[in-house]
């Protein structure tokens, strides 16, 4: 709804702060109610410690390139290049002179900024991804004019090798760009990382002729703190990966969006270029880039530290295998991907769907289990999801 010529009638002198702050007021109370009853995203809302809330009253701007910084002085790339070290530790990255990084708006910009890399890389690539892929992964390619193709997944979410097998060996050869999640949007899957980088070995392509990129929106930051993770699916540059990028505000909960990207050092060389203006280096999708948001991840990893995480990513598996255990005893059936926070089950009525906020597609819906939700809350869920239940199939 558009609001006709609002910019002619400013808030009088008079009136102004109680109409910002009554405004304001009503919008917390609004949050704060949606926050207590969300399940259906998978946003970490539980994000203490926060940064102080005196740094709101500045300018933070990242300008350009973390590691050459610029000639700014309201700018915290010095927390950034720390955030960056703690997410290259966490995702196998050794000699960390041979990575680059940096916090963006979002991880859809961290997966347009890895598919960019590769395109850079490969300019003839195409770029094949599951069906189950992110949609921001379809629209990268499509801003970047890469032809892409849609592998076949199985049925639990995850990308399906002998598809995946049959389009490459169907390309005769042409470059790739492939893009595997870790942690699928809908059904919390996970690609078979190191099955794909073998079926792209069979089928003939060293790594001068490929590039991976993995979305880890949500589950980079959920799979590498579990113990006994199959290699096969950890988002790790022991593997031979190119890029790796995740949401600052789903695991690492953060309270505005944002995300972050690793790729490795010669990537990122490739496409940099020199910016006298800003005595930088361009080697970013934004030029200015929010210092709040880097300052919100640098508290959070360093404040909560490898042990919260750790002990977030258990619990919440755990949680999640309950939540899938209490429906199926309800008879409905339901998907809960190992080392997954996402349980997928039939979709339950508009009000369900509303009040917890659930996203639903084709006659399924999901809850993802993040940190901040509690086991009221899930109770709760619980007792209307089997009311629901139990009266649709009196109804049939
Ligand atoms: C949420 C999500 C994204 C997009 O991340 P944003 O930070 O919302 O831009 C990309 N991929 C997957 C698998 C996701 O779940």
């Amino acid at each position: 709804m558009k609001t006709e010529n609002i910019y002619l009638n400013p808030f009088s002198q008079a009136n102004r702060n109680e109409r910002l702050e009554t405004t304001f007021a009503q919008i917390e109370n609004r949050i704060e109610a949606a926050h207590k009853t969300h399940l259906g995203y998978p946003y970490n809302l539980s994000f203490s410690p926060p940064p102080p809330m005196s740094l709101g009253g500045y300018l933070i701007n990242n300008l350009s390139d973390p590691y050459t910084g610029s000639h700014y002085a309201f700018e915290v790339c010095a927390q950034e290049r720390e955030v960056m070290t703690w997410l290259m530790r966490l995702w196998g990255c050794h000699n960390l002179d041979e990575y680059w990084g940096s916090i963006g708006a979002s991880g859809t910009e961290g997966n347009l900024w890895g598919i960019y890399l590769g395109r850079e890389m490969l300019p003839d690539a195409v770029l094949l991804h599951s069906a189950d892929a992110h949609y921001s992964i379809p629209k990268a390619a499509r801003i970047l004019r890469v032809p892409a193709v849609q592998v076949a997944s199985l049925l639990n979410g995850e990308i399906d090798l002998a598809d995946l097998a049959e389009h490459l060996a169907a390309l005769k050869g042409r470059e790739v760009i492939v893009c595997l999640t870790c942690g699928t949007t809908m059904k919390g899957a996970h690609d078979d990382i190191i099955g794909a980088l073998s079926a792209l070995k069979s089928a003939g392509y060293d790594r001068n002729r490929r590039y991976v990129h993995i979305d880890g929106a949500l589950n980079a930051m959920v799979v590498p703190f579990l113990q006994h993770v199959p290699t096969n699916i950890l988002p790790s540059f022991e593997s031979e990966i190119d890029s790796l990028s995740t949401s600052g505000h789903k695991m690492i909960g953060t309270p505005m969006p944002c995300g972050a990207l690793v790729c490795r050092q010669h990537h990122s060389t490739r496409i940099a270029r020199a910016f006298a203006y800003l005595r930088s280096n361009d080697t970013t999708l934004m030029g200015s880039r929010n210092g709040h948001a880097v300052l919100a991840v640098w508290a959070r990893l360093f404040g909560h530290g490898y042990g919260g995480y750790a002990h977030d990513a258990l619990h919440c598996v755990n949680r999640a295998q309950t939540l899938a255990e209490r429906l199926r005893g309800l008879g409905a059936d339901v998907l809960c991907n190992p080392y997954a926070l996402t349980v997928v089950f039939p979709e339950p009525s508009d009000q369900i769907l509303r009040t917890y906020q659930l996203a639903s597609n084709l006659g399924l819906a999901h809850a993802i289990v993040m940190p901040n939700v509690t086991d009221a809350l899930l109770d709760r869920f619980i007792e209307d999801y089997a009311d629901w239940w139990a009266n649709q199939r009196q109804e049939v």
